[in-house]
């Protein structure tokens, strides 16, 4: 299966969050869609997730360290 990331360094936050999540799309979906409720405070909705969806990049773009933020898309 897949490998894709969902990396909150990518944006920028409130709480500047550091987290990056690596696995199968499905479980990073999942995973994701939990942390942003638990930590951003969004609400694990079917759009929530879809959002999140169009945001995974391939798991080959994990570079360690810093990432420079860009703004949440709108
Ligand atoms: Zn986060």
């Amino acid at each position: 299966m897949e490998r894709v990331m969902a990396d909150c360094r990518r944006f920028e936050s409130d709480s500047n969050c550091q987290i990056t999540i690596i696995g199968p799309v499905d479980d990073v979906v999942a995973a994701a869609a939990q942390h942003a409720e638990a930590s951003h405070g969004h609400q694990d909705t079917p759009e929530l997730r879809e959002q999140l969806r169009q945001m995974l990049e391939p798991e080959a773009a994990y570079k360690p360290g810093e990432r420079q933020p860009e703004p949440f898309p709108a």
